[in-house]
């Protein structure tokens, strides 16, 4: 551990504190536990005070003071980030975005809402939903994550095939500068070509460049219908033909294409609770598939069964269930998003988010589980894919019976190198929607191209000159 470059001396609390009261300054550290360590424990570190700002002009004047006197400072929202880029590890300044709460417009024929960046994602749809409209970033914890945070590290979950990710759902930006000032990019224009994207470097900064306050974001309008298959593949070869015959089929209308190995659901079969496995017997691959429709008439149903029966005919699936009510839905669904808790009583786990080329993946994780298997012939993966933009969470459980910790203290290096040096052979990316943080950054400054890296970095130190926006984090 190494302490801050410059010291938060008691006077300097007391400053913070006159900025945003009593209240909101934590210094005890049972009251700080919650904002220094990430959910899994990965990541434990400490925090000199934890600030909880109630609005953007108070954010702005304890950057100004942090700034004043070279004090790091890392910016938090929901703290469900995965590579420990929100958790303070010496002693920082946490300034936690949580009460900046307030919608600040809505417009329901424009399509768009401004939002401050700690509603959580759940928050957001709701507000959305409230004037109709459907804001599609979709998240396991979307009732913890913050709309900040989503944008901070440009989060992509499983709306992303049909919708983007967080940066193609974000008009525009307010943002406070490491120095305290606030730029005002809110704009809901969705043509605007006066010089640099400014808001795209800040999506995806992961609290290095600045501190994303709220944000304009695009609404769509809501579908009406749904039809939602949970499918038996019999290897994952027949994902990829599967795929695109639903493109083909449904175009903008598949808004789901999800695929996740017999072991994955049969840890969420064992493990979460209110899941039932929808076949009677186990299958090597499944998939979850989703067309929606704007209007009710039965369309997206009967898309869906085409593209059943067509691929049964082709022997790429083995069975199929179609849900026919809006239960059955969330019921597949569940069994999709329990993975990450179904892992978790399994042991150790090491984890990877990672993209290649969508007709790579099947390849990919094959020579992936080899690669795992020469190195630990007992080490399961679970591998699970966001298959339509090809991400996938190259996941590894721990052997049965090996203590814990151990198979994550000794194993997440090799297994991880392994599964990389696979990824970039195939032209992919080691962080596909998590980021950087701590838990890559090394990494990153490995294997980045050095030019991005000296654009990176020059582009860090003119937005933050002292260094002291979330240091150590991404670069
Ligand atoms: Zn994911």
């Amino acid at each position: 551990m190494t302490m801050p470059a410059n010291v938060l001396t008691p006077d300097l609390i007391a400053r913070l504190r006159a900025i945003v009261g009593d209240n909101h300054t934590l210094t005890d550290p049972d009251q700080q536990l919650p904002y220094v360590r990430e959910l899994r424990d990965l990541y434990v570190g400490s925090a000199g005070v934890v600030l909880r700002p109630g609005s953007t002009e108070e954010v702005s004047k304890i950057l100004a003071l942090a700034n004043a006197h070279g004090l790091p400072v890392v910016p938090q929202a929901g703290n469900t980030g995965l590579v420990g880029g929100q958790v303070p590890m010496n002693g920082e300044i946490v300034l936690s975005i949580s009460r900046l709460k307030k919608v600040r417009a809505l417009d329901p024929d424009g399509f768009t809402m401004t939002v401050e960046a700690g509603m959580t994602l759940a928050e957001v749809h709701a507000a959305a939903d409230g004037i109709n409209r459907l804001f599609p970033l979709s998240l396991p914890s979307e009732g913890t994550c913050q709309i900040g945070g989503n944008l901070g590290t440009n989060a992509g979950g499983v709306g992303v095939l049909a919708y983007g990710n967080t940066r193609q759902l974000v008009l525009g930006l307010e943002v406070v500068l490491a120095d305290g000032r606030i730029w005002n990019g809110l704009s809901p224009l969705k043509k605007d070509n006066t010089g640099y994207d400014l808001r795209d470097l800040f999506i995806g900064s992961e609290g290095t460049l600045g501190v994303i306050t709220a944000a304009t974001l695009k609404l769509f309008p809501k579908p009406l219908e749904m039809a939602t298959a949970f499918v038996a593949l019999p290897s994952v070869d027949a994902a990829l033909p599967l795929f695109s015959m639903a493109e083909e089929a449904a175009g903008q209308s598949l808004t789901a294409f999800e695929i996740m190995c017999e072991l994955a659901l049969d840890m969420v079969v064992k493990h979460a609770h209110n899941v039932r496995d929808p076949f009677t017997a186990r299958h090597p691959w499944y998939a979850l598939i989703e067309i929606s429709g704007l209007k009710e008439d039965g369309n997206a149903e009967r898309l869906m069964m085409e593209l059943l029966e067509t691929a049964t005919e082709r022997e790429l699936l083995v069975d199929a269930t179609l849900a026919s009510s809006l239960t059955q839905q969330k019921d597949f669904w569940r069994l999709r998003e329990s993975y990450s808790e179904a892992q978790r009583p399994e042991g150790d786990s090491i984890k990877t988010d990672v993209s290649v080329p969508t007709q790579k993946i099947p390849e990919f994780i094959k020579r992936a589980d080899a690669a795992v298997a020469a190195i630990n012939k007992d080490a399961r993966p679970v591998p699970l894919s966001h298959f339509g933009d090809g991400n996938v969470h190259y996941n590894v459980s721990q052997p049965v019976g090996w203590p814990k910790g151990k198979f994550n203290a000794e194993q997440w290096k090799p297994i991880a190198n392994a599964v990389h040096a696979i990824v970039l052979e195939f032209g992919g990316s080691i962080s596909a929607e998590h980021g950087i943080g701590q838990m890559k950054r090394d990494e990153l400054a490995r294997i980045k191209d050095p030019v991005a890296l000296d654009l990176m970095r020059r582009i860090k130190a003119s937005f933050d000159p002292k260094g002291i926006l979330n240091p150590g984090k991404v670069l």
